[in-house]
């Protein structure tokens, strides 16, 4: 799953245009991330300019 790290964060909102699956939504000033949504095709990982997407393996 993708988790979005706040603290690094800028909200340019680059990675909620390039999500092919509309996960990401942009809302006050914060990041969420529909994860029955998301692919899980990293796309929003490559895109962002301060890394503050990250991939994480989800626990069984
Ligand atoms: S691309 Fe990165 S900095 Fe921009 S809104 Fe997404 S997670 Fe935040
Ligand atoms: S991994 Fe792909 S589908 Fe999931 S939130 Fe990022 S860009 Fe969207």
């Amino acid at each position: 799953m993708i988790i979005n790290n706040s603290k690094k964060c800028l909200c340019c909102g680059g990675c909620v245009s390039i999500c092919p699956k509309d996960a990401i939504v942009l809302k006050n000033m914060k990041i969420h991330i529909d994860k029955d949504k998301c692919i899980g095709c990293k796309k929003c990982v490559l895109f962002c300019p301060v890394d503050a997407m990250e991939f994480v393996e989800e626990k069984q």
